[in-house]
């Protein structure tokens, strides 16, 4: 672990084997510098246990920054059950996973990520008290996806301010790459700014019922990539944007919900170079563990979660202006920034 390539002084992480449900899962807790861990779970059926212990390793880094940027009273952890989410689930193996989270005493919430819905956090809910994301109950926030969406939407207006000298999408051309929660959440608000949508998606149902809703076009999943548009939004997985996709994205601004789109930290550099504005993905996309983070509180208000929500496009404008003028890529902006809360908390 200690010599992981991922490994970044993580506090914790720990493995969880259940004989009885078959749960394989491995919590990550990075930080809690600014309060208790808050990161989602994901399902996924991993090649390896080795990638399945990297994942843990990047996104719940990636949550400490997540919520040093959204400002939040929370440090960074995720969770990863390895197996398949449309034919892996149990009403055992999310109780088996409830537990697991409650036996590390509130050092880490959990909530919805891939692969993960609101009754199935619901279900682990059964058995600890920290999870949130919950349908049923006082302060229950339910699916974060819609105000993710919102955030991502309100941070593209953010990137075409600065990319186009305007944030009026009419007429635009958006490439959105994955159509589940947040992206079809997305494309609604785009739609009706009057944004041209080309979308694309492995799940036939979902692209099917967003075209229609919005008139988008369809291309394939490959396709997505070469479309003529002016944002790219990657709101499927990570790793998007490498070396191959960055050769082929013919637009001026990437900017989407999914988590760890770069493949490398210097990708962001290669984007910078080839004119090409990013928003990085942890701001742009806080916007769900901000209503995470309401609930965890307690006092759940939308009055609140729009506060916080607004303050974040605020930063992440922050972190665009400030990338175009000293000419560094936005990725190594906002990680300073992140690195700078966390340590003063620390
Ligand atoms: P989701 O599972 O609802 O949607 C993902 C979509 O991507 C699915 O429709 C899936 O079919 C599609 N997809 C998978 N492989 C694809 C491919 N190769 N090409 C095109 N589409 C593909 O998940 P979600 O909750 O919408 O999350 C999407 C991304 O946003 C993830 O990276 C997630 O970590 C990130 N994110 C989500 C939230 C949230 O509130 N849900 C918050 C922050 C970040």
């Amino acid at each position: 672990m200690f010599d992981h390539p991922s490994f970044d002084a993580h506090e914790g992480v720990h493995a969880f084997h259940d004989a009885a449900s078959g749960l394989r899962c491995v919590i990550a807790i990075h930080s809690t510098a600014l309060g208790p861990a808050a990161g989602g779970c994901r399902m996924w059926d991993y090649a390896s246990g080795a990638d399945m212990i990297t994942d843990a390793l990047r996104l719940s880094q990636g949550m400490s920054y997540k919520n040093a940027m959204a400002g939040l009273p929370h440090g960074g952890g995720k969770a990863v059950i390895w197996g398949d989410s449309h034919t892996g689930k149990s009403r055992e193996l999310f109780l088996a996973f409830g537990r697991a989270v409650e036996s590390l005493q509130g050092r880490y919430y959990t909530a919805e990520d891939v692969g993960i819905d609101v009754a199935d956090i619901q279900i682990a809910g059964e058995e600890t008290a920290y999870a949130a994301g919950l349908a049923e109950g006082e302060d229950a926030s339910g699916d974060p996806s819609p105000v993710t969406a919102r955030g991502v939407y309100l941070g593209i207006l953010e990137c075409a301010r600065r990319a186009f000298g305007s944030a009026d999408l009419n007429g635009r051309t958006v490439a959105v790459q994955g159509v589940g929660s947040v992206g079809g959440y997305l494309c609604q608000h785009l739609a009706k700014a009057g944004a041209r949508l080309v979308i694309a998606d492995v799940d036939q149902a979902a692209l099917d019922e967003v075209a229609e809703a919005t008139g988008a076009r369809i291309v394939s999943p490959e396709a997505i990539y070469d479309v003529e548009a002016d944002i790219f939004s990657p709101n499927a997985l990570g790793a998007v944007i490498n070396p191959d996709t960055l050769k082929r994205i013919r637009a001026k601004v990437v900017a989407g919900g999914a988590n760890n789109q770069l493949v490398t930290p210097e990708m962001g550099e290669k984007l910078r170079e080839a004119g090409i504005l990013y928003a990085p993905d942890y701001v742009i996309n806080g916007g769900g563990i901000i209503n995470v983070a309401a609930e965890i509180s307690g006092q759940y208000a939308t009055q609140w979660v729009d506060g916080k929500l607004g303050v974040l496009i605020d930063t992440l404008g922050n972190v665009l202006d400030e990338a175009l003028s000293a000419n560094v890529p936005t990725n190594t902006v906002a990680d300073r920034i992140a690195r700078e809360r966390i340590a003063a908390a620390s």
